[in-house]
């Protein structure tokens, strides 16, 4: 047995696993301030989910998914973003039903089978959040400000969000025709799989990592229909009267077939290259074309895995425990024991090492510990109902108080 986890997968230790934990309460905090409820997806859903909504041209699906025939020869795929379970659930649950606004978020594990790079995993964590069924550009606005809201309270710096808009199915059809008509004339400067896809999906060049790039700057501009370009405008309008900055990247061709009008980027600059932490957009004919009502939506997701790379070294609750409980004889072991149930059930944050192990041997792990005070139980504190204290992080004299008084007397001490 050799105990290795798979390329490409890594574990999450403590104290990196606590500032996701952190990310994670600060984002449920503002999803609850903006009435977004947890949704729970599986995370294995059938492939063809992601083939026909993520898009079948898109890197995501034709590399990176992590596909396979299960026992029962169905073709299933581990998700590798989360907006396709959402939409489905939100069909199968007839939640467009329920009378209430479907506002969702999710978080949890995402799959890709990307070549294996610093920063990058093949499961990392998102957060996600999805308004469907509101076609308002107030409901844009909504979700964008959510996602300000949770990096304000990251306390992150250096971030910029660009936005942009990739209109409609009307828009969407004379520029293809157009962009098309370009690519046509200067194939030379496509990758090979550009060339290949540029029928099916001219825009892909666009967000081509190798061609994208050069593109941009002469490939013709995306002319928006009147009510996307108003749409537009007014999503604009209503961040900034929000007193939030952006600004439009008409380049900016998020890598995913669903996107409609609205779509966004937050970048940092803080881990080198122009890395994006969260994306998303508008996608008004995702749920019907996966078989649901008409429901237009917007959705987001944000990746922790290289936020908590900015987050780390932030200041941010001690997990240490605030006591460390030490039997100091075989008699002492059992009330040591309740001792720290005591504290426990009195909110105060307790543990201690093996009482069976020596009184010296109990202190170097109450040293090591990072708990504000040691509290040590002996044949004299029992025979005195008393446990004496010592402060483990400052000079404080040792002290010793009657057991009566624990923890009250404690949580007094520790303030
Ligand atoms: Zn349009
Ligand atoms: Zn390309």
């Amino acid at each position: 047995m050799n105990a290795h986890s798979l390329r490409g997968f890594r574990d999450i230790l403590p104290p990196e696993s606590e500032v996701f934990a952190g990310a994670e309460a600060a984002a449920r905090e503002v999803f609850r301030l903006y009435g977004y409820r947890e949704l729970r997806i599986p995370t294995i859903e059938a492939k063809e989910l992601f083939v026909k909504s993520t898009g079948d041209t898109t890197d995501i699906v034709e590399k990176e998914m992590y596909a396979f025939t299960d026992q029962g020869g169905r073709e299933v795929a581990v998700r590798p973003e989360g907006t396709p379970g959402v939409v489905r659930a939100y069909i199968e649950n007839n939640l467009s039903q329920s009378g209430r606004n479907a506002k969702y978020f999710y978080i949890g594990g995402m799959f890709r089978a990307e070549r294996p790079q610093a920063g990058r995993y093949r499961e990392f964590t998102q957060i996600g959040a999805e308004h469907i069924g509101n076609p308002s550009p107030f409901a844009d606005a909504e979700n964008i400000l959510v996602l300000f809201s949770i990096l304000d309270r990251l306390g992150l710096a250096g971030l910029s969000v660009e936005l942009n808009s990739l209109g409609c199915g009307g828009c969407r059809k004379n520029y293809r025709e157009t962009l098309l008509a370009y690519l046509k004339a200067n194939l030379d400067a496509l990758c090979e799989p550009c060339r290949n896809r540029i029928d099916r999906n001219p825009l892909r060049a666009l967000d081509c990592k190798a061609d994208g790039p050069a593109l941009a700057e002469k490939a013709p501009k995306m002319a928006l229909c009147a009510p996307c370009s108003a749409h537009f405008a007014k999503t604009q309008e209503l961040i900034k009267a929000a007193g939030r900055e952006f600004h439009v990247n008409p380049n900016m061709v998020r890598g995913l077939d669903y996107y409609t009008r609205t779509v966004f980027e937050v970048r940092t600059s803080a881990l080198g290259s122009q890395d994006a932490v969260a994306g998303g957009g508008r996608y008004d004919d995702l749920v019907k074309s996966m078989g649901g009502p008409q429901a237009p939506a917007i959705g987001w997701a944000m990746g922790l895995d290289r936020l908590a790379l900015l987050l780390k070294d932030k200041p941010r609750p001690s997990a240490d425990a605030e006591a460390f409980v030490v039997a100091a004889s075989e008699a002492a072991r059992e009330p040591a024991f309740k001792l720290l149930t005591e504290l426990r059930a009195a909110g105060i944050s307790a543990d201690s090492s093996n009482f069976e192990l020596s009184l010296k041997s109990q202190m170097r792990s109450a040293d090591k510990s990072g708990a504000a005070a040691a509290l040590i139980l002996g044949d004299d504190e029992l025979k005195n109902s008393s446990c004496s204290v010592k402060f483990l992080k400052d000079k404080r004299e040792q002290l010793t108080m009657p057991a009566a008084q624990l923890p009250a007397e404690l949580k007094k001490l520790l303030n």
